[in-house]
């Protein structure tokens, strides 16, 4: 199995890549430019093999790669069969920055990637394994000139004998509860630095309430990434609650709701998962977990109820005796659940 990664560049490398990206314009509109003779000249249309041979060699005039030309060929022809016109708009000022390269041309030593002798760093690094296959990706920009590496790389593909399932209820109090028992304290970053910010906003000074702000997210953010990567080191199947943030935020609760993140830690879970190979998150609904016993399946008359169940953390199942900490009982339940709909997938 194949999945993209992309990864932002740091900023020094934004003149180098410009650069590239003129170069590729170039070639992109040189084969424009044959086309368009093409069909004055009322030949066929040009194929792949016409346009490589037409640019090759241009490589060390363009300072270019080889296999960038090829590439970008490559994409003129696919463009072109997809479009249906005579031929294609131009590259130019205002498209986006784009340097193709092909498999096996960047390389990953575990803390920058090499392309044509170049160390190219990027912000972060995450989860991706020295010496990895990088298959054809490219180098790209966005609107406002910053860069980005697209890297598809190999993972393998899932083993379910060697699965270790979890379930994960997300809450308040705890960010979340594994259905082993194990509870993860919520990062409280925002309420950390409350003070500060408030002495900050009284005084006006904006750039330090930015700041402020700027930091808690990327604490939090940090945060949520050892504890996901965490998780998903230990556990093939990954079952998660499907509790939704934005609903709960326009109640009082909504300080605690967005110090949580767990749309965030949702997403990190799924893409993790499926970076190291051989996992899987499955989101489930997650209602009536609370109340259901998970050791006999039944909705007792005793299970946790309303406004006033959320502050009863542990009860007693009346109808099998188990005494179940609320959290846990619903992570196990949402377990249970995300195994139901993978097996009925299965026979389905
Ligand atoms: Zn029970």
């Amino acid at each position: 199995m194949q999945i993209t990664v992309k990864l932002r560049l740091r900023d020094r490398h934004v003149a180098d890549l410009n650069r590239q990206a003129r170069a590729v314009n170039v070639v992109w509109n040189y084969c424009n430019e044959r086309q368009r003779q093409a069909v004055r000249e009322c030949r066929r249309w040009l194929s792949y093999p016409v346009l490589a041979a037409l640019t090759a060699g241009t490589g060390s005039d363009l300072s270019l790669h080889s296999h960038t030309i090829q590439r970008v060929c490559r994409a003129y022809v696919e463009a072109h069969r997809m479009h249906k016109k005579p031929w294609l708009r131009w590259r130019g000022r205002r498209s986006l920055g784009w340097v193709p390269f092909n498999t096996g041309h960047v390389a990953f030593d575990g803390s920058a990637f090499t392309f044509r002798g170049v160390r190219y760093e990027t912000m972060h690094l995450r989860d991706i394994l020295a010496g990895a296959t990088i298959g054809a990706g490219s180098f790209n920009a966005d609107s406002r000139g910053r860069w980005y590496i697209n890297l598809p790389v190999a993972v393998p593909e899932a083993t379910s004998a060697s699965i270790q399932h979890v379930g994960i209820d997300l809450g308040l109090k705890d960010l979340a509860t594994l259905s082993t028992g194990e509870k993860i304290a919520p990062p409280c970053f925002y309420r950390a630095s409350e003070q500060v910010l408030a002495t900050a906003q009284r005084a006006r000074k904006t750039k330090r309430v930015r700041a402020i702000h700027a930091k808690a997210a990327d604490r939090r953010r940090d945060f949520l990434h050892q504890q996901s990567a965490k998780i998903v080191k230990t556990h093939g199947l990954i079952v998660v609650g499907d509790v939704n943030a934005s609903t709960l935020a326009q109640t009082a609760m909504a300080k605690s709701v967005l110090d949580v993140g767990w749309s965030s830690f949702r997403a990190m879970l799924r893409y993790k998962a499926r970076l190291r190979g051989g996992g899987a998150c499955l989101e489930v609904s997650e209602y009536g977990s609370t109340q259901t016993c998970s050791a006999c399946g039944s909705v007792p008359s005793s299970r946790p109820r309303g406004i006033a169940g959320l502050r009863e953390r542990v009860w007693t199942c009346s109808d099998c005796g188990t005494v179940h900490d609320r959290d846990v009982n619903a992570a196990r339940n949402i377990l249970r659940l995300g195994q139901q709909t993978l097996g009925g997938g299965a026979h389905g």
